[in-house]
């Protein structure tokens, strides 16, 4: 094991007290209890064994009330403890996963899109299924780490005195020799070695078939066929018959897990052979260690009670120092797995690093400007951006249209820091963007993209987004964004779709819309940006949102993104994007008499709504 392997799993535990202080704690304490436990029984009931040799009924029965209380204290200890630490166990998995989940929060959203980063964290669940690699197995490997040292501890304690009382019959004064402790520490030594040696063997197998991504994909296909439950997939799965895939991939000599699988044969051969072999020198030791202790008391080296005691305790700290050597092999084997654990935790986030707080102004005295920005997604070559220079004015209405394509969903991106630009600055209130601090930027937008998602949660959790939910608020939100609560059986407490609540809602494209739109209203961020935010609505309902569109956004600063032109009218500058540039910029009215792209585009659209 070395040094580097040390120190990766410290910095799990480190990690996994941070999140579940108390989980370390109750182990440690549980382990402990349990540890002690077998000791307790041991030496107590040794002692009883040497009242009851001495036929004095006083004495046996002192011993019988110390026994039992003794048994009833460490036991009522061991209990609780396990009680404690099982509670703490069920949560652990969930702790790590929200590591994992807090990380992905953090991490700059241009990272989250890369397909790199997705396979790394998709590696470590991979991983996290074989056996619990990287946190999880972190995490056992505590706890073991302390049963085996507790073992070891407590047993040494309790036969010292093995080797120091001394034989009374002198034929036996070999028993005594310093040699006896250095043959019966060396073979214990010996055997638990080879014993973790072959278990490390077994462990490394099973690390191996893991890293090499063999299991994984074994798991992978067998989780994708486990689909036939899945009522996406089952209907194609049932017409087609995939299911006579399963059969035969599993029968091959290939397959991960089958029965002709590397591993089925290992199992059969080395791995069975490391087994056996461990079985075999484990039961050796036992019998030397008994010969010699039975031998100690036939020479009356102390009572025949200790002999149970002495015989328990050697057996322990082997037990121990096995698991030990075990758990030292365990966390060289783990190790690997926590560096790809790292890997993913240690990717930096570049959005985090302003500091700058954005004075939440009640006047919401804003100015954004973007100077000279351009722009090429990560690993692409193709600027989607040029150099574009743009001021909007508080309080103003900025409409943004252009053709498919032509870059306007990617400014708002770069507007809310999806993305930063690649040439140029956006400056708010005149400083750049980047200075202040992610989170309180981010406050300032409400922003209802194309694509936007809502959840499984009830109506008033998607809306309000908060644990805190101001009811009267949601409810105005919805009845500005034109949606009908009327149909909600339950009101803002019903269910969107059918995950969580059966009796979910699902709602249509045009209602979910109305409820993106009122999750913008209900923040109540000064700027509020609407993608595109009535393709799925009916026309009526379309309108009725124009109609309202002052109201509704009242004294903010609207960025509006439309393909329909009608609704640009009402915006006091429209900015007309082609091919990443902004070709044209003015009132409604001021383009129109320029006879540019945008009245060509009216033209177009005026017959249609003619
Ligand atoms: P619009 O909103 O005007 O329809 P977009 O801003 O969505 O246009 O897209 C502008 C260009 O950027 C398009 O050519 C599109 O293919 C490209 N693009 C959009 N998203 C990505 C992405 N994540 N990675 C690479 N290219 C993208």
């Amino acid at each position: 094991m070395k040094m580097k392997d040390v120190k990766l799993t410290l910095r799990a535990w480190r990690l996994l007290f941070k999140v579940a202080p108390l989980y370390m704690t109750v182990v440690i304490a549980s382990t402990f209890f349990n540890a002690a436990s077998p000791y307790v029984t041991i030496y107590f009931s040794a002692r009883l064994l040497d009242a009851l040799y001495s036929f004095q009924s006083d004495l046996i029965v002192k011993e019988m009330v110390i026994f039992i209380a003794m048994e009833a204290v460490i036991k009522l200890l061991c209990f609780i403890f396990l009680r404690l630490r099982d509670y703490q166990d069920e949560t652990i998995y969930y702790r790590i996963q929200k590591i994992y989940s807090d990380k992905m929060m953090a991490l700059d959203y241009e990272d989250v899109d890369d397909q790199n980063i997705s396979a790394l964290y998709s590696d470590i669940i991979e991983n996290q299924r074989v056996s619990g690699y990287g946190l999880l197995v972190a995490c056992s490997t505590f706890e073991d780490l302390f049963k085996a040292l507790f073992a070891i501890g407590i047993g040494i304690v309790l036969s010292v005195s093995l080797f120091t009382k001394k034989v009374v019959d002198p034929s036996f004064a070999f028993l005594d020799h310093p040699y006896m402790i250095v043959l019966i520490t060396a073979s214990m030594f010996t055997v638990a070695m080879l014993v973790s040696y072959f278990a490390n063997k077994i462990q490394a197998y099973w690390a191996d078939y893991a890293k090499n991504g063999i299991s994984t994909f074994g798991n992978r296909y067998f989780m994708f066929f486990m689909n036939f439950a899945n009522a996406k997939t089952a209907p194609d799965i049932r017409l087609y018959g995939q299911d006579r895939v399963l059969g035969p991939v599993f029968e091959q000599e290939s397959a991960a897990f089958g029965p002709h699988s590397p591993v089925a044969k290992a199992s059969k051969g080395i791995l069975g052979f490391y087994t056996v072999a461990s079985i075999f020198m484990s039961s050796l030791l036992s019998i030397i260690i008994y010969i010699y202790v039975a031998l100690k008391t036939y020479a009356k080296a102390f009572a025949i009670g200790s002999m149970t005691r002495y015989i328990g305790a050697i057996t322990k700290i082997f037990l121990g120092l096995s698991d030990l050597i075990s758990v030292l092999g365990e966390l060289k084997a783990n190790a690997p797995f926590l560096e790809v654990v790292y890997t993913f935790l240690d990717i930096p986030s570049k959005k985090y690093q302003g500091s700058l707080t954005t004075e939440k102004r009640q006047d919401s005295d804003y100015e954004v400007e973007f100077k000279n920005v351009s722009f090429k997604y990560p690993n692409t070559d193709v600027y989607v951006l040029k150099n574009i220079n743009i001021r909007f004015k508080v309080g103003s209405k900025l409409a943004i249209v252009g053709k498919n394509g032509s870059g306007k969903t990617t400014f708002i991106k770069l507007l809310c820091r999806l993305y930063d630009p690649s040439e140029g600055q956006i400056l708010l209130n005149g400083i750049d963007i980047k200075k202040y601090r992610y989170d309180e930027y981010m406050d300032i937008f409400s922003i209802v993209f194309q694509d936007y998602r809502l959840f499984s949660f009830s109506l008033k959790e998607n809306v309000a987004v908060n644990k805190k939910i101001d009811e009267k608020k949601v409810i105005d939100s919805l009845c500005k964004a034109g949606f009908d609560l009327d149909k909600m059986k339950d009101g803002i407490d019903t269910y969107l779709y059918k995950d969580i609540d059966e009796d979910g809602v699902m709602v249509s494209g045009g209602e979910a819309q109305k409820i993106a739109i009122a999750r913008a209203l209900y923040k109540d961020a000064p700027f509020v940006i609407l993608d595109e935010p009535t393709a799925a609505l009916d026309p009526i309902s379309e309108s009725e949102i124009y109609e309202h569109l002052n109201e509704l956004i009242e004294d903010k600063t609207a960025v509006f993104i439309s393909h329909r032109l009608s609704s640009c009218k009402f915006c006091d500058e429209i900015a007309v994007f082609d091919d990443g540039k902004i070709k044209e910029f003015g009132t409604h009215g001021e383009l129109l008499k320029n006879g540019g792209l945008y009245k060509t585009m009216w033209d177009a659209q005026a017959d249609y709504y003619r």
